[in-house]
């Protein structure tokens, strides 16, 4: 090879690696939010959540928001989630429901499992004594999530040393500066109708009850100890 060709061979391969640099670049700042696959296959919430609600809920809705998410942030300072949803007053509609939607539906999946079970520890404790018996908390979060009206979520929030239910609407949730009942979600429930409409139709009551029997009380009793 001549020393001409070399030179030129070597800008060329030089070119194509810095092109390839900021492709990279760009992909990363479009792909700041990411879908995680679900911890467990679509159909192990059967029957009481079908597969191909799941295949939706997480494949497009789910999926949706993040899109959504990373388009609306695009160009912006990376921030945290949380700390979107910390500050989600200052920012635009379209940031808060994405937002919200991706972080509600990452901690949905974790608090689901096949097989459910039941609180245990300090958590089944704070439930005991902060609403009489467990039998009492699952008739008033199942209060709060058949009277949610339209489209929201149901919430078992820890407020200090203190356990509440709360609902609040769209995909907001009580880590954002505007909720009503600020605090830790230690366990969510999705009563949008795309939960559970293909299943359940508009018989909200009945998907809640089915839904005790996949909620994953160790996600929970976690999220408990370590928002001490
Ligand atoms: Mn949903």
């Amino acid at each position: 090879m001549k020393r001409r060709e070399f030179v030129a061979a070597t800008l060329g391969g030089m070119a194509s690696i810095v092109a390839g640099a900021s492709v990279q670049a760009q992909e990363k700042a479009v792909t700041a939010f990411t879908l995680a696959n679900l911890p467990y296959a679509f159909n192990a919430l059967e029957p009481y959540i079908d597969k191909m609600t799941m295949e939706i809920h997480h494949g497009k809705h789910h999926a949706a928001y993040v899109n959504n998410l990373n388009n609306a942030t695009k160009g912006t300072e990376t921030k945290s989630l949380e700390d979107i949803l910390a500050n989600v007053s200052k920012l635009s509609p379209t940031i808060r429901n994405n937002g919200g939607g991706h972080w509600n539906h990452s901690e949905f999946w974790k608090w689901l499992t096949p097989g459910g079970g039941q609180p245990t520890g300090e958590l089944a404790a704070s439930i005991t004594r902060d609403f009489g018996s467990f039998d009492k908390f699952k008739e008033q979060f199942g209060q709060a999530a058949t009277g949610r009206f339209g489209s929201g979520w149901a919430w078992l929030v820890k407020q200090h040393d203190k356990l509440v239910i709360a609902s609040t609407p769209n995909q907001d949730n009580p880590l954002m500066d505007i909720a009503d009942v600020k605090g830790i979600p230690v366990l969510g429930l999705d009563v949008w109708e795309h939960a559970y409409y293909l299943k359940y139709q508009n018989r909200r009551a009945d998907y809640v009850q089915a839904w005790w029997n996949v909620v994953n009380w160790d996600e929970a009793g976690k999220r408990f100890l370590s928002s001490k």
